[in-house]
C-alpha cells in the first residue's frame, strides 16, 4: 500500500497517525497519509527558517534559472503528477495533463521569466523634507527594492491541487521565501510527488517543505497558528480563510486569499447561442462544477430563455462527468438540490443520485428559483446550474451583482458596447466576454467582496511574497 510522509528539511517524515485516503471513483483505498502533528509541523518550520538565509542570498537570475529547472522536471514527470491527481479526484487523465500539469510548468516558467525581467522604481528629483526649508530641499535619488516575508505556508484545496499549489509556490520561491505548503487532505498526492521531483532536481533542502493532514483541528490549523510562519497563500474555503486570518492576526501577519464564488453568466439575445450555451455548459459542469470560476448562476434575456434551455441542455448531455470528490461532498451538493426544489426550483435535468459506487453526480439544470433561495446564493460546488430570464440590461447585471461573492463572471454579446458596459458594472474579480476560463497567469485576479482578500498573477503575487524598502540617496 502506497504511504504517504510529510517532507521536511529534505527528509520524508512519518507523522504519530495515518489516515486513509479513497478514491472518489470507486472509494477504494489510494494511499496510507502520515498526517504531521505540532511536532513535524515545528520540524519543518525549523527546518524553513535554516534554509532561509542561504536561498535569500541567492541571485535572482541563479534562482530563475532554478525555477527554469524546475518547471523541466515537472514536465518529465507530468505523466506520474498526472496519474497522482487521477488517483485521488477521478479526474480524466487528459485533463489533468491540460488543465493541472502543464498550466504548472507554464506557471513556474512564467515566475522565471518575471524574475529574470524585474525591476525596480526609482524617483529622481527635489524631495521634501520637514527638516529643510523648501527652497533648499536636495536633489535625490529613491528607489526601491525587495525582500522575501520570510517562511510561508500555503495551504492548497483538492480541486486543481497541483496548480493551485503551484500559483502560490512558484511566486513565493521567486521572491526567495522558504515555503511549507499543506495539501489538501483529499489530494496529497501530488504534493507527496512534487517533493520528490524537487528535490531531485536540487531545490536547497528546507526550502520547500510539505506537511499532510486535515484542517481544522489538524495540520491545517497547527500550521496557522505557528508564529514561525511569516505570510500565507490560501485557496478554499471561507469559513477556513476565517479561521486560519484569524490565526494569522496574531503577529500581524499578511494573507493573500483566493476563496469561493457564485459566478454568474449573462446571455443577451443578439449573442451567438450555439457558443454561448456550449461555453456555460462547460463552465457549469467542467470538473463536475468543482472549480472556484464555475458558473452557477445563468441569467438569460428572456426572448431566448427557452431556446437556449434548451441548447443547454443538449450541450450538457454531451457532457461526461468524473465522480465529485467524496460521498460527503455528494450528499451536500444533493441536499442542496432537494432543498432547491423544495423552494419552488424545476430540476430541467439531473437532480438524482445515479447507482453504483462511486461519488458520481449528474449535470443538473434548474429553473424557477428565486433570487434569494439558497440556491442562488450559497455556492454547491456541484455539476448545478440554475438558469433564470431576464427582461433587460440593467436588471440582469443588478441580479448578478446580487452576492456577497465576487470572483468571475461572463458576458455573452455581440454588442461591443454593451460587453464593455456590462463587464465594467458587473462585480467580480475576472470578467469573461464570449469565453470562459481563459486566463494567462501574468494578469491578476482579485476575488472581490467574499471572493478573495489580497491580488494574485504575475506580478501581484510577487509583491505579496515580498516586502518593499524605499532607499532615499541624497545626491
Ligand atoms: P477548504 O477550505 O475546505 O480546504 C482548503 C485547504 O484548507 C485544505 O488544505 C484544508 O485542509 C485546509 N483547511 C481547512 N480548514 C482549515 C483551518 N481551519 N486551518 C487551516 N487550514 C484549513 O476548501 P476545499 O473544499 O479544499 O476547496 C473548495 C473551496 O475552494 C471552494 O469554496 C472553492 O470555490 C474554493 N476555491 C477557490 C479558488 C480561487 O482561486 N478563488 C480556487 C479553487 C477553489
Amino acid at each position: 500500500m502506497k504511504e504517504i510522509f510529510s517532507y521536511v528539511g529534505g527528509q520524508f517524515l512519518p507523522g504519530p497517525r495515518t489516515f486513509s485516503k479513497r478514491s472518489p471513483v470507486d472509494n477504494s483505498l489510494v494511499a496510507l497519509v502520515h498526517e504531521a502533528d505540532e511536532h513535524v509541523v515545528n520540524l519543518a518550520v525549523s527546518a524553513a527558517r535554516e534554509a532561509r538565509q542561504d536561498w535569500e542570498e541567492w541571485d535572482r537570475i541563479d534562482r530563475a534559472d532554478l525555477l527554469d529547472r524546475l518547471a523541466s522536471a515537472i514536465l518529465e514527470r507530468a505523466d506520474d503528477l498526472a496519474l497522482a491527481e487521477v488517483a485521488d479526484i477521478g479526474r480524466s487523465k487528459s485533463e489533468v495533463l491540460a488543465a493541472h500539469v502543464a498550466r504548472t510548468v507554464e506557471t513556474f516558467r512564467l515566475y522565471a521569466t518575471l524574475l529574470r525581467t524585474e525591476s525596480n522604481d526609482a524617483w529622481q528629483g527635489r524631495a521634501l523634507s520637514p527638516n529643510i526649508p523648501r527652497n533648499q530641499a536636495p536633489q535625490t535619488l529613491a528607489y526601491t527594492s525587495r525582500r522575501p516575508l520570510g517562511v510561508v505556508a500555503i495551504i492548497a484545496p483538492w480541486n486543481v491541487p497541483l496548480l493551485l499549489l503551484a500559483l502560490n509556490l512558484a511566486p513565493a520561491l521567486a521572491a526567495g521565501n522558504c515555503v511549507i505548503a499543506k495539501p489538501s487532505e483529499h489530494s496529497p498526492s501530488s504534493a507527496a510527488l512534487l517533493a520528490e521531483i524537487l528535490h531531485e532536481a536540487g531545490l536547497p533542502l528546507g526550502v520547500f517543505n510539505v506537511v499532510h493532514g486535515f484542517g481544522a483541528n489538524s495540520t491545517g490549523a497547527i500550521l496557522a497558528a505557528h508564529p514561525g510562519i511569516d505570510g500565507f497563500g490560501f485557496t478554499g474555503e471561507g469559513r477556513s480563510a476565517t479561521a486560519i486570518m484569524k490565526s494569522a492576526a496574531e503577529g500581524l501577519r499578511p494573507v493573500l486569499f483566493e476563496l469561493g464564488g457564485k459566478n454568474a453568466g449573462l446571455v443577451f439575445a443578439d449573442a451567438d447561442l450555439d457558443k454561448a450555451a456550449q461555453a456555460c455548459a462547460t463552465a457549469a459542469f467542467a470538473n463536475s462544477g468543482q472549480v472556484c470560476l464555475s458558473m452557477e448562476r445563468l441569467f438569460v434575456e428572456r426572448s431566448v430563455f427557452d431556446a437556449f434551455v434548451s441548447k443547454l441542455v443538449e450541450n450538457a448531455n454531451r457532457h461526461t462527468l468524473g465522480p465529485l470528490i467524496s460521498q460527503d461532498h455528494r450528499s451536500h451538493v444533493h441536499e442542496a438540490v432537494k432543498r432547491a426544489r423544495q423552494a419552488g426550483g424545476q430540476c430541467i435535468i439531473g437532480g438524482e443520485i445515479p447507482e453504483g459506487d462511486g461519488a458520481y453526480y449528474p449535470a443538473t439544470i434548474l429553473t424557477g428559483l428565486p433570487d434569494d433561495a439558497e440556491l442562488s446564493r450559497k455556492e454547491t460546488f456541484g455539476p448545478i446550474v440554475h438558469v433564470a430570464p431576464f427582461d433587460s440590461e440593467a436588471e440582469a447585471i443588478a441580479r448578478a451583482n446580487d452576492t456577497e461573492f465576487g470572483l468571475a463572471s461572463m458576458v455573452w454579446t455581440n454588442d461591443l458596447s454593451r460587453a464593455h458596459r456590462t463587464a465594467a458594472a458587473l462585480k467580480a474579480g475576472i470578467n469573461w466576454v464570449n469565453c470562459w476560463q481563459v486566463r494567462d497567469f501574468i494578469t491578476p485576479l482579485q476575488g472581490h467582496g467574499r471572493s478573495g482578500v489580497g491580488v494574485q498573477g504575475g506580478r501581484e503575487s510577487l509583491e505579496f511574497y515580498s516586502q518593499v524598502t524605499t532607499t532615499v540617496v541624497s545626491l
